[in-house]
């Protein structure tokens, strides 16, 4: 594999590095996988063989996602020096495209935050302004993208990581539906809920990327290929482009739902004060607010009919997301034990200590919060009152999708009479929602709590929950930082996401930090 350094790029890498920090790796530049700037580079066999969009291309991958012989640290002190013994299989495909995995990029240890700063490895500053996160947990992966220092770079996304810094950072976001893209090689953090994504300089980068990653793979058997039904992911000139439905969530109407909850006020002691703080969380801030107008507007003067629906169940979200994610953490995390792996306490009494003493000094203060969260919710007797509620509001949040998309059962809709199983296809084409309730946020004073973090996850976690596929493009830049919206389809209709947000993207170009230079065609 090889890749070119463009003429110039090395100062620029270097300089923008210096003040954003994305990287945890970047590939040695005198490697021979890396060419000196001006010279050519001989094409690979994979080059050769397979010179598609992407031959050439460089790309960045999540530290949580497996290249043989780079870091794997997963933004942990415990794994910080650990290199992967082998590469993901959404890697693979890529290598086989041609592209080049050049560096890996920094996020919240385990994909745990919003932010990126639960980072043990280093911090990352939002290339708009550096004062500010670059959001999380992908959010090194989104600020080498919106630097220009790669084209586009692999995430992960388990309740909105990859589409929340896509927002905060002014780059194109998607979070396939669940099993699109195979999970291995990617470090677990709660299985049911998350997959690999991409984060992207254009729209139709991210799609070019995702034809290449997507379909079923042996080595994870919850991966599998879109169902023949499923809209076609090439672009649709003729398609629903100024033609289509787009349902409108109403941040007011979620926000109310929440509140009305407290007022209904059969909660036990200390639920309405939570409540009170979630409602709140949901609100958007002006400039999101002005955002999201601004595309709604946008998508009615390009001749989509909007409609305003609601995901009654999406109140619950949060406490549902939380619930099964910690949950499933605790399992996952389990296995990092430093006996095989791992960084190690000096001295231990016996294996049990050294587990225990590797743990401790290995693991950040949020990811033991989680794990703790997680046995809490799962102990025995209490399974009722969390994990299967949990579980619950999460096939309500499915089913409230399902009424207006259509079900993910495409052969059942195709078989069946409309109305028996399977469902017929949906009354939209996607939702359109706002991703996070405010733009980047800062650090110290300007930051949000954590708790508030957690509560405005309420937007992204719903597509995790319901497995379905969700894309994130900005919309504006509001006093001077960018303001993302999300659209979320049937599973398996990603392509149609990506000829909406297409036909949004050639009236409203992404917009880019000062400073930016476009490296890559
Ligand atoms: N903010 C969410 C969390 O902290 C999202 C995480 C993710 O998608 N990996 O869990």
């Amino acid at each position: 594999m090889a890749f070119k350094l463009p003429e110039g790029f090395l100062s620029y890498y270097k300089e923008w590095e210096d003040k954003v920090g994305a990287f945890i790796e970047f590939a040695d530049l005198r490697s021979e996988a890396v060419c000196p700037e001006g010279q050519t580079a001989p094409l690979s066999e994979s080059e050769k063989k397979a010179p598609g969009a992407l031959a050439g291309l460089p790309f960045a991958v999540k530290d949580n996602i497996a290249v043989e012989g780079m870091s794997l640290s997963c933004g942990s002190k415990l794994l910080q020096h650990l290199k992967a013994p082998y590469t993901a299989t959404a890697v693979k495909k890529l290598l086989a495209a041609g592209a080049v995995p050049v560096g890996k990029t920094n996020l919240d240890e385990f994909g745990m935050g919003s932010s990126t700063d639960n980072s043990a490895i280093k911090q990352t500053n939002n290339p708009w302004d550096i004062s500010r996160v670059s959001g999380g947990s992908s959010g090194g992966s989104a600020a080498a993208v919106a630097a220009g220092l790669v084209p586009f770079a692999l995430g992960s996304d388990t309740g909105g990581s990859v589409r929340q810094p896509a927002a905060f950072c002014g780059v194109v976001g998607l979070k396939p539906s669940y099993g699109a893209v195979s999970r291995y090689g990617l470090v677990a953090y709660a299985s049911s809920l998350e997959g690999i994504g991409v984060l992207a300089d254009g729209v139709g980068r991210c799609r070019s990327v995702f034809s290449v990653i997507r379909g079923g793979d042996p080595l994870d058997q919850t991966s599998h290929d879109a169902p023949t039904a499923a809209p076609a992911l090439e672009h649709q000139a003729s398609g629903k482009a100024g033609k289509g439905t787009i349902g409108v969530l109403s941040p007011e109407a979620v926000a109310k739902a929440i509140s009305s909850e407290i007022a209904g006020g059969q909660g036990e002691a200390g639920e309405a004060a939570a409540l009170g703080a979630a409602a709140q969380a949901a609100e958007l801030e002006d400039e999101v607010r002005r955002g999201f107008e601004f595309a709604k507007k946008g998508f009615a003067d390009l001749g989509y009919t909007l409609v305003d629906v609601e995901i009654p169940s999406l109140k619950y979200g949060v406490p549902a997301y939380y619930t099964i994610a910690t949950a499933e953490a605790s399992a996952n995390l389990a296995r990092f034990d430093s006996v095989r792996y791992g960084a190690r306490p000096d001295w231990a009494e016996n294996p049990e200590d050294l587990i225990d003493k590797a743990r401790e000094a290995g693991f950040g203060d949020e990811v033991k919060l989680r794990i703790l969260l997680g046995t809490f919710v799962l102990r025995s007797g209490f399974q009722d009152r969390y994990y299967l509620r949990a579980q619950r509001i999460r096939a309500g949040i499915r089913r409230n999708f399902e009424a207006l998309l259509g079900s993910s059962d495409y052969d059942g809709a195709e078989n069946a009479a409309a109305g028996a199983a399977g469902g017929p296809a949906g009354k939209v084409d996607a939702i359109l929602l706002p991703v996070f309730p405010t733009r980047a946020f800062g650090r110290g004073p300007t930051s949000l709590s954590p708790f508030a973090q957690k509560a405005a996850d309420l937007y992204t976690c719903c597509a995790n929950l319901a497995g379905l596929p969700a894309l994130s493009f900005p919309a504006a830049v509001e006093g001077g930082l960018p303001v993302g919206v999300q659209l979320i389809g049937r599973a398996f209709a990603e392509g149609t996401l990506f000829d909406i947000a297409e036909t949004w993207e050639q009236g409203h170009p992404i917009p880019h930090p000062a400073g930016y230079k476009a490296y890559w065609s």
